[in-house]
């Protein structure tokens, strides 16, 4: 028998993945308290649910890809949530970050009730999403990956299967740490470019040609915030977020994160100018702003 499939959160992520799913034959339950991105699915052709609680009695396998580790244990393991209503032999995946301690959590809980557990937070950028082309940290017993598997398929590109439970969410915490921490100090380093009155072009022409190079300046920025496009994509407030959590995780297992707490700290002061929701490429555009400098735009 196929798995009925339900999924909550569909937002600038979950929308994308949940719409692969339906466009490749997945008959899919969705909800999100925002009505907007319900109606898109259910245009696509999924059904629409009232609330969670309806999502988890009306399907075997429910994916969660939702904003914060609050959000994820309120969903999952509140009172009348998703697994207090998923019959045993069901399937919880999660795909939202969220603190690694909370997914040992539910990982327990959903054992206790004879549900399989699965966490496979999600690599790239919203636009990858779009196009089915996400990479995927997957934490799952042997059995438990071969039944979530096809559902990643149509979703992504890239599946790396890490190892038990939490394996995916810790995997996820060491990937966000490069790519969140490179944003904080490509900032300064184009807002020195700027303030020296470097042309950004060449700029961008030696850095990338040389050991300086890293993904975020290389790959996302060019087609992001230095064409003006600041728009989310992945927002200041959840890279500020994901920081936090690494920087905690790192801190309660005693690895000091000197260099991590500092650029978390960069996030912090660009959410409290009300800058959270803009992509987290925009941190240049505020630290240029801060320092009276032009913001760099390629042309
Ligand atoms: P988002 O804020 O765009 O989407 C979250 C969605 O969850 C929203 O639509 C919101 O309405 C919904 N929601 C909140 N509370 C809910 C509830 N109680 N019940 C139902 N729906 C609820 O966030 P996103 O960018 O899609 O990210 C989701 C997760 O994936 C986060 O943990 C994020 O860190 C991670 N992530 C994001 C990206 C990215 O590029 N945006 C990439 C990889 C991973």
């Amino acid at each position: 028998m196929q798995d009925r499939i339900g999924f909550i959160g569909l937002g600038n992520m979950g929308r994308p993945m949940a719409s692969n799913l339906v466009r490749k034959g997945f008959p899919l339950v969705v909800f999100d308290i925002n009505p907007e991105p319900l109606g898109l699915l259910e245009a696509l052709g999924a059904r629409g649910a009232v609330n969670c609680a309806e999502v988890a009695d009306d399907s075997d396998l429910c994916v969660t890809m939702l904003p914060t580790s609050a959000t994820v244990e309120e969903v999952l393991l509140g009172p009348g949530g998703v697994l207090a209503r998923l019959r045993p032999g069901g399937a919880v995946m999660d795909m939202s970050t969220v603190d690694p301690l909370l997914t040992d959590r539910i990982a327990g809980a959903a054992a206790e009730k004879r549900i399989a557990f699965v966490d496979a937070p999600v690599g790239r950028l919203a636009a990858h999403a779009e196009r089915g082309e996400s990479l995927f940290m997957v934490g799952a017993t042997a059995e438990a990956f071969a039944r979530v598997k096809p559902l990643l398929e149509a979703m992504g590109t890239t599946i790396h299967h890490c190892g038990g439970a939490g394996t995916g969410m810790r995997t996820k915490l060491v990937n966000n740490y490069l790519a969140i921490v490179s944003c904080a100090f490509n900032a300064e380093a184009l807002a020195l470019s700027q303030r020296f009155g470097l042309t950004l072009e060449k700029t961008l022409d030696v850095v990338l040609g040389t050991t300086a190079t890293n993904g975020q300046l290389k790959i996302a920025w060019a087609a992001k915030v230095l064409k003006g496009d600041t728009e989310p994509g992945f927002t200041i407030d959840l890279a500020h977020k994901d920081l936090t959590l690494i920087v905690d995780a790192a801190n309660t297992v005693r690895v000091p994160m000197p260099i991590g707490a500092a650029a978390r700290e960069s996030f912090s002061a660009a959410r409290t100018q009300g800058q959270g929701a803009k992509d987290f490429s925009a941190m240049v555009d505020i630290l240029c702003d801060l320092a009276h400098i032009d913001r760099p735009r390629l042309s």
